[in-house]
């Protein structure tokens, strides 16, 4: 499991020079971004100034980790490529498909035997490939990536969309599709519009019930679900240097909420701190000597305006804590504002179930700090009214939480705690409830909170807050109670309150684990062999994608229309479905079935022109595929946001929809739809989006001219024998116009191994 120590040396003996360079180059002081990525350059992209928002760069991660929901479809893409190891060191981490039900060890047990065949799928081809793999059990994939391989001024991608955790440890690290992992393990350049830099500036020191999780919150309260697409957020100031770098790991968690590409912060001493307690004495020792070039020059901060696209300011000595949501994680509540919001949009006011942990929120720190609260509550006579759920982020965190005593105080006042894996963050929760379907509240230390996410139920009001906030509210079982203010009635009948949380940031005595759940790979895997059953319904060999051709662009029928928000689990849906997500042709049967059809309100039911019936949306795909009729995909705005799963393209793609027209993308489900030879537009006039009927054929008129920076034509041929036509925008550069006459980048790649 070790971490590269020649890999972080190199970078590290690099570092000065090439940061000399680029500053002498761009002719101005850089900020820590700029140094991450400009001495991340692959030699195909030189060494220039290059236009943040606009041009497209290839970049040269030093790491890659996948996660087993994403990983098997990336896996059996690299298995198309035609290389015998991965180029750069790469994990597999088993965390997401594990169900919580009745607590650890009962539910490890089942998805070992339930899971069997993907689990050893993913350790058989990690062990041929070279790649480190992670059991179940072992943790999830932000943890373990922090607690283990993350390095100041590295850089690194991820099948998951909260690979930005690692930013805690001053990394540039970026969720990507699993077809973005394909091409770095191949050793082929990757690709990204050079993001833009927000920078927040961070004064002060939090005390109290504030933790860092509230200026992550804070900051979606400001900048919305869409305020840093295409942006790196970076943070500075000496409020940052008195944050604890697992509370930099949370913000930087949960910047995937606000869009931004991914989050970081300067090296500093807790970040030294916690290298050294992690085992990593040396990349501590060999960041110290390098310790000015992993943070930005201090001209930048001094006068950010001048160095950053926007720039933030947050005092935490003022800030509240937050409680973000429902269904979106900006809706951001001061917790003095909150117990009137309850009342005002009638939320429902009892806390069902309280849950802490994850990827986001179950480092040493918080589970100290909540366990306080635990610890007082006993003493107050108080136990948690809620349902409530302690998730570790890995199996070092769980054996030095037990150790200490920690998980004993939330048993102690009737919590549960979870094996160490995704859970119910990721609708892996098969929840104790009388009516699955009632209106009611959930508080969560996760960092996603959509409809459905956790329970699939709808009517679920999913909040966010930190592990302190969750646990004290748990305790009170209500969505009104205000930890700060208000009295609690214990078992004896007196009114008691509960003294803000303490904790320490590290374990006194060190971090401790018998059997942290990793396998090495083998030296030489060449002799191994990997067998998928094609009988299997978890599994399945890919075929390479068909490119398009221009008739299949035209008369297309417009599959659905989307209303509102489209996010990529309204596309690809997780939950029950995560069991297929090594089985494109199964998990294509969930196809865009929780997206609203514009044209009657409902999910998953659409008009098929073929029969002239409702159909659910797959089943009206497969039947325009079988006609061999071309489809369409209309949305609204940031469609495909949150996760990075490339099924949410790969799906559509494998039905026979070849286009996807909307308002806006989120960046990396467009990069996905790419990815996969699919076309990506946008509309120039938003309003043409109503222009489309859903009887209409559409026809993109000049595909087989399409070239970078020119726009395209639709024309829409409606049913009554009128025409309409208008333009509508793409972002494919040439190499990406390539991978759609090749069928998909991955063709493009196995093109290039093999010329
Ligand atoms: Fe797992 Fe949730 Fe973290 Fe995603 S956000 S890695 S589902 S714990």
């Amino acid at each position: 499991m070790a971490f590269d120590i020649d890999l972080i040396k190199k970078v590290y003996d690099d570092l000065p020079g090439k940061i000399a360079e680029a500053r002498e180059k761009l002719g101005k002081p850089l900020t820590l971004t700029e140094k991450i990525l400009y001495t991340h350059l692959h030699p195909e992209s030189p060494l220039q100034q290059y236009n943040r928002g606009k041009d497209y760069v290839f970049f040269q991660p030093d790491r890659v980790a996948m996660q087993d929901a994403t990983a098997q479809m990336a896996l059996l893409q690299f298995m198309m490529a035609g290389r015998d190891k991965v180029a750069v060191p790469s994990t597999v981490h088993c965390d997401h498909l594990i169900l919580a039900e009745e607590g650890a060890t009962e539910d490890l047990a089942r998805a070992n035997d339930e899971n069997k065949e993907v689990y050893d799928f993913l350790s058989t081809v990690s062990d041929k490939y070279g790649i480190g793999f992670w059991k179940p059990g072992a943790g999830i994939i932000h943890q373990i990536v922090l607690e283990n391989y993350a390095f100041p001024g590295g850089m690194m991608i991820g099948t998951d969309s909260h690979t930005p955790n690692a930013g805690g440890l001053g990394m540039v690290a970026i969720g990507v599709g699993g077809a973005d992992a394909v091409d770095v393990m191949a050793g082929m350049p990757w690709e990204l519009k050079m993001p833009k830099v927000i920078g927040v500036k961070l004064t002060g020191k939090l005390s109290g019930w504030t933790s860092s999780k509230d200026v992550i919150l804070k900051v979606a309260g400001i900048l919305t679900v869409k305020g840093g697409t295409g942006a790196i957020v970076e943070y500075f100031g000496e409020g940052a240097r008195n944050l604890s770098c697992t509370g930099k790991g949370t913000i930087c968690n949960m910047g995937a909420e606000i869009g931004a590409t991914t989050s970081t912060f300067g090296y500093d001493e807790s970040m030294s701190r916690y290298l050294r307690a992690t085992d990593r004495t040396e990349v501590a020792e060999l960041a110290d000597q390098v310790a000015e070039h992993l943070t930005g020059d201090a001209a930048c901060y001094a006068n950010p305006e001048q160095y950053f696209d926007r720039v933030i300011e947050i005092d935490l000595s003022t800030l509240e804590p937050h409680i973000n949501g429902p269904y979106t994680p900006d809706r951001a509540f001061p917790i003095s504002e909150f117990a009137a919001a309850v009342d005002k949009f009638e939320f429902p006011p009892v806390l069902e179930v309280g849950l802490i942990g994850s990827c986001t929120n179950s480092s040493y720190e918080d589970l100290d700090r909540a366990a306080s609260l635990a610890r007082q509550a006993k003493q107050k006579g108080l136990k948690v009214k809620s349902e409530f759920t302690v998730t570790p982020g890995s199996e070092q965190i769980r054996f030095t939480v037990d150790r200490d005593g920690q998980l004993k105080e939330f048993e102690d006042i009737g919590g549960v705690v979870l094996a160490n894996a995704c859970g119910p963050c990721i609708g892996q929760w098969a929840r104790h409830t009388d009516d699955p379907n009632r209106a009611n509240s959930i508080l969560t230390s996760f960092n996603r909170n959509f409809a459905k996410r956790n329970d699939g139920n709808p009517q679920t009001r999913g909040f966010v807050a930190s592990p302190e906030i969750v646990t004290a509210m748990a305790i009170s079982g209500s969505m009104k109670f205000n930890p700060l203010t208000d009295t609690l009635i214990n078992e004896r009948g007196e009114e008691v309150m509960l003294d803000p949380p303490t904790g320490v940031e590290l374990p006194p005595n060190g971090f401790a684990v018998e059997d942290a759940g990793y396998q090495d790979p083998a030296e030489d895997g060449s002799g191994i062999e990997v067998v998928v059953d094609p009988k299997s319904d978890r599994l399945q060999l890919l075929d390479p994608f068909k490119p398009i051709r221009p008739e299949q662009v035209s008369d297309m029928r417009v599959l659905i229309k989307a209303k509102g928000k489209c996010t990529t689990d309204h596309i690809s849906m997780a939950g029950p479905w995560l069991t297929y997500r090594g089985h494109l042709e199964n998990i294509s049967q969930n196809c865009l079935i929780g997206a609203i059809n514009a044209y009657n309100d409902k999910t998953n039911s659409v008009i098929n022109y073929v029969t002239n019936e409702y159909m659910a949306v797959p089943d009206s795909a497969l039947t325009y595929r079988d006609n061999q009729i071309g489809q369409i995909v209309v949305g609204e705005e940031n469609y495909g946001e949150g996760s990075s799963r490339e099924h949410a393209a790969m799906e559509p793609r494998w039905l026979g929809v070849h286009a996807v027209l909307v308002k806006s993308f989120a960046r990396i489900h467009e990069t996905n739809l790419k990815k996969q030879g699919m076309l990506a537009l946008t509309f120039v006039n938003a309003d043409d989006y109503d222009k489309i009927r859903q009887d209409d054929k559409v026809t993109i008129s000049d595909f087989a001219s399409m070239a970078p920076d020119r726009n395209l034509t639709v024309v829409l041929d409606h049913a009554d024998g009128t025409q309409e036509s208008f333009e509508v925008a793409h972002t494919y550069n040439q190499a990406q116009i390539g991978w759609v006459t090749a069928g998909s980048a991955l063709n493009k790649i196995r093109e290039e191994l093999t010329a």
